[in-house]
C-alpha cells in the first residue's frame, strides 16, 4: 500500500537530475555516454576559493551558523549587489541558503497560498512549477516561441493576469533558452505590473555573469519594483561551485524575515565551510572568473555552428547561460531506427539510447517542441556529441 503523502505522490521528479542519473547509470553499465543534460560548469572551483575553504576548516569553522548566514557573508553579498547590480540591500534583507534552489523554495513557501496563481513565461526552469505546486499554488504558463526569442511580452503578461495572480517568476539569462531580457523589455513588464501592485516578482539571476551581450538588468533596479521583487542569485554557475550549495536572496525585509523563519525550521544555516569560501568568491572582482565565461562563449559559437548541419533543428542564438534550446518538432511522427518519435521526450530518449548523448526534454521546461542541450562540456565532447546526433539523424 502506498503510504506516501499526496504531496510527494503529486510531485514530478526533477527531469534534469533524472536525466543526469540515467546517464550515470548507463555509464556504470559500460556505455560511453556524453552528458549534455545537466546545467553544471565543467570547470573546477577556482583555487583562490578552495584555499579559503581549507583555511576555514583549519580555523575551526565548524559550528552552526546564523540561520540566514554569517554576517561577513551577508556583507559580501551586499557589496556584490551594489558592485554588480547597483542594488542597495541591508543586512536584514539578505538570506543565505543551501543553493538558489532552496532560496526559491523558501520564497514559494512563504509567499504562496492555496490557489494563488504564479505566472511562468515558458520555457521556465524545471523546478519552478513543482515548487509552486508544493506550496499549493497554480503555475500559469505563458507560451513563447523561438520566433520571439522565447521572451514574454508585456501584452502576454497582461493577458495572463487574473484576480488570483500573486507572483511572476522569471530567469534572465534564462535557463533553458539562454534569452536575456533587455532593460526595455523588463521595463515593459514592470509597466504592466504597475497596474497590479499586489503582484510580486522572483527575479532569478543565477546566470547573471554568463551573459554574452553584457548589460545584465535586475528587475529590482526599477525603483517602482524594488519593494516587490525578490532577487535570487548564487555561486553555482559563475564560480563553478554547484556542489558547495550556496545561494542567496536580496528581498524586502518582511519577505527575508519569513524565509529566515522557514529555513530555521527546515535546514538551519547553510554549510559553514562553504559560506566562508563564498565570502572570498564574492569579494573577488568578477574578472577573476571571466576565463570561464569566455570559454562558454566560444563553445556557444561551436555548438551553434555544428547544429546548423543537422536536419530539423531550429535554434535561436542564446545570449546567456550555457544551453541551446532547439525546436525539434520536425521529427514528431517520424520513425527512425524502428522507433517512432511522438514528442520531445521520445526524441531526447532516442538520442540517449541511440546516439548515447544525454539531453533534457523541453517538456520539463514547459515547452513540448524543444530539447535542452547544455554546452557546459569540453569542445571534444561537444564535437563528438553533435557528430553522433548528426550521424543518427541525417
Ligand atoms: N535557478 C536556475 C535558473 C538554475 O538553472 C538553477 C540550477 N542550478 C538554480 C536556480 C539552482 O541553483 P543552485 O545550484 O544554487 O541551487
Ligand atoms: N540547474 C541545473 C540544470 O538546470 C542543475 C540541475 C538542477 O538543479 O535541476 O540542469
Amino acid at each position: 500500500m502506498n503510504q506516501l503523502s499526496d504531496r510527494i505522490n503529486n510531485l514530478s521528479t526533477s527531469q534534469t537530475l533524472a536525466m543526469a542519473a540515467k546517464a550515470r547509470e548507463l555509464r556504470a553499465e559500460g556505455k560511453d555516454i556524453i552528458g549534455l543534460s545537466l546545467g553544471e560548469p565543467d570547470f573546477n572551483t577556482p583555487d583562490f576559493i578552495k584555499d579559503a575553504a581549507i583555511q576555514a576548516i583549519n580555523d575551526n569553522y565548524n559550528s552552526y551558523t546564523p540561520v540566514d548566514g554569517y554576517v561577513e557573508l551577508k556583507e559580501a553579498i551586499i557589496t556584490k549587489f551594489k558592485r554588480d547590480n547597483n542594488l542597495d540591500y541591508t543586512l536584514p534583507q539578505i538570506v543565505v541558503s543551501t543553493g538558489a534552489k532552496q532560496s526559491l523554495a523558501n520564497v514559494a513557501m512563504v509567499m504562496i497560498n492555496k490557489g494563488d496563481e504564479v505566472i511562468l513565461p515558458c520555457p521556465f526552469w524545471v523546478s519552478y512549477a513543482e515548487m509552486i505546486k508544493l506550496a499549493e499554488g497554480t503555475p500559469v504558463q505563458v507560451e513563447t516561441s523561438i520566433d520571439t526569442d522565447f521572451k514574454m511580452t508585456a501584452e502576454q503578461l497582461r493577458s495572463a493576469i487574473t484576480p488570483r495572480t500573486k507572483m511572476l517568476w522569471l530567469s534572465s539569462p534564462c535557463n533553458p533558452s539562454g534569452s536575456v531580457y533587455s532593460r526595455k523589455e523588463l521595463r515593459a513588464l514592470a509597466d504592466v505590473l504597475q497596474e497590479y501592485p499586489n503582484i510580486y516578482v522572483v527575479s532569478d539571476e543565477i546566470y547573471e555573469h554568463i551573459n554574452f551581450i553584457g548589460g545584465h538588468v535586475s528587475m529590482a533596479q526599477f525603483d517602482d519594483m524594488y519593494d516587490r521583487t525578490v532577487t535570487v542569485n548564487g555561486v553555482s554557475k559563475a564560480f563553478a561551485m554547484t556542489g558547495w550549495r550556496i545561494g542567496y536572496i536580496g528581498a524586502p525585509e518582511w519577505i527575508a524575515r519569513a524565509c529566515n523563519k522557514m529555513q530555521g525550521q527546515i535546514t538551519s544555516g547553510a554549510n559553514c565551510i562553504a559560506q566562508r569560501a563564498v565570502i572570498t568568491a564574492l569579494n573577488a572582482p568578477p574578472s577573476k572568473v571571466q576565463y570561464m565565461i569566455d570559454e562558454f562563449k566560444s563553445r556557444r559559437a561551436l555548438i551553434l555552428d555544428l547544429l546548423k548541419d543537422i536536419n530539423g533543428f531550429k535554434t535561436n542564438e542564446p545570449e546567456g547561460a550555457f544551453y541551446v534550446f532547439p525546436d525539434i518538432s520536425y521529427y514528431f511522427g517520424k520513425t527512425i531506427k524502428g522507433k517512432t518519435i511522438h514528442n520531445a521526450t521520445d526524441f531526447s530518449m532516442f538520442l540517449l539510447e541511440e546516439a548515447h548523448v544525454a539531453t533534457v526534454t523541453g517538456d520539463a521546461f514547459g515547452n513540448p517542441d524543444c530539447i535542452r542541450i547544455s554546452y557546459a562540456a569540453s569542445n571534444e565532447q561537444i564535437i563528438d556529441a553533435i557528430k553522433r546526433i548528426k550521424n543518427i539523424l541525417n
